[in-house]
């Protein structure tokens, strides 16, 4: 192919995205309409197996990992490069509480993390790249990802189960209702926080509060842990590296007699870290420290720690890269780095896991209502999304294709 064909071709790829934008709409609004939680999205993949199909595509497999997931491969004419593309398609369970027209039919049920919108522009993607399979040196992977939203998620198992057999590196997107239509976000390096639970399970001895010295008090033990183990991000973790240790929850006496010592106690605290260093020791020194602390108090204790998805680290690169691409198209209003204590880095993603094995990079898009009077984030019984964002989304998975498939052929 000569150099103006392949200008050609990449033309020709955009303009099949603007084509089909209608027909992702659908798409989108059926999925919205039939949300199914982790683990059980059986209509939902079931609706991407037989799109798929329709567009023509026959490489695909069902049932990867531990639950319904889906990887379709399309092989260009010639070899390059294998690059993988990845959705989730899970839905939370959350009673819907907007006034769109295609609101869920799911009681209880609603996509309000956008997994319909990147299940959508996926497919889009998938049918754009089946029909111009003889202009791509190269081969695309599209993991379609059940369970994104409860642990231990869809993303490791699919691994294990072989659907990054062979590739090379990995895109995902993610909306975002903050930003405005199109807008794109990256971060080089982090780009979520790992997020781990802690609960811890005191035990003293009950008695009547006029002789403490006959009882073990399980609220002086819980408080003592709370405010000492807030020196572990303090005294224990380099001030470069973040971490936050939050408890959220404090349970004793179940609301007995005020003259009555309470025997059992619980607190449930949320751990985020960045590196894995900092969230081994944080995590170390939990154990630890609560221990020590109830048995200096003559209790025990039970922790139980819950570890999380790990830190979503981006191949710096791969995303300047790719953010080169994006901003020398002029296709997008905007682009932009998000820091990573910022909002949407905080919140956990099991994307993290693809990065482990291959480079690549998680961006943002943004969905943003113009004019509208709040924006509710993800996870919003009301949140809504622009839907002009689908088809800038494709164009972002398009250009990278592109650059990686479509480049220097014969
Ligand atoms: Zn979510
Ligand atoms: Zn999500």
């Amino acid at each position: 192919m000569t150099r103006s064909n392949v200008v050609k071709s990449k033309i020709k790829w955009l303009q099949h995205a603007s084509e089909i934008e209608a027909d992702v709409i659908d798409m989108r609004r059926h999925l919205h309409q039939y949300p199914e939680v982790s683990f059980k999205e059986y209509q939902t993949a079931d609706y991407i197996y037989q799109q798929l199909q329709s567009f023509g595509i026959t490489d695909i497999r069902r049932n990867v990992g531990n639950g319904l997931g889906i990887v379709a491969r399309v092989e260009g004419h010639k070899p390059g490069a294998v690059i993988a593309l990845r959705a989730d398609f899970d839905a939370l369970p959350i009673k819907e509480e907007t006034d769109i027209p295609f609101k869920s039919l799911h009681e209880g049920v609603m996509h309000a993390c956008g997994h319909d919108a990147h299940t959508a522009m996926l497919l889009g993607v998938a049918r754009i790249m089946n029909q111009n399979r003889f202009d791509i040196s190269g081969t695309v992977v599209f993991i379609f990802q059940h369970a994104e939203e409860t642990k231990p998620g869809g993303a490791k198992s699919m691994i294990q189960d072989d659907a990054l057999l062979d590739v090379d590196l990995i895109y995902g997107l993610h909306v975002v209702p903050e930003y405005p239509v199109g807008h794109v976000g990256y971060s080089l390096s982090y780009g979520s926080a790992a997020s781990d639970t802690v609960k811890i399970h005191i035990q003293g001895r009950g008695g009547h509060a006029s002789k403490p010295q006959e009882a073990i008090d399980s609220v002086i033990i819980a408080s003592e842990i709370i405010t000492n183990l807030q020196s572990i991000v303090s005294r224990f973790v380099n001030p470069q590296d973040p971490a936050v240790l939050t408890f959220s929850s404090v349970e004793a006496g179940g609301g007995v007699a005020p003259n009555v010592i309470a025997d059992k106690a619980t607190i449930v605290g949320t751990v985020r870290t960045f590196s894995e260093e900092t969230r081994q020791i944080v995590k170390r020194k939990c154990i630890q420290m609560a221990q020590v602390i109830a048995e200096m108090n003559d209790g025990t204790v039970e922790v139980d720690y819950y570890d999380g998805y790990p830190a979503l680290i981006n191949t710096k690169n791969i995303v300047e890269d790719a953010v080169q691409t994006i901003q020398s198209s002029q296709l997008f209003p905007g682009v932009s780095e998000i820091g990573p204590m910022t909002g949407a880095a905080m919140i956990g993603e099991d994307f993290a896991y693809y990065l482990k094995h291959v480079p690549g990079a998680f961006l943002n898009i943004g969905v943003g209502q113009e004019g509208a009077d709040e924006v509710y984030p993800l996870h919003h019984p009301k949140f809504k999304l622009n839907e002009d964002g689908l088809v800038k989304g494709m164009e972002v998975y398009l250009l990278l294709l592109m650059k990686h498939l479509g480049g220097e052929v014969g």
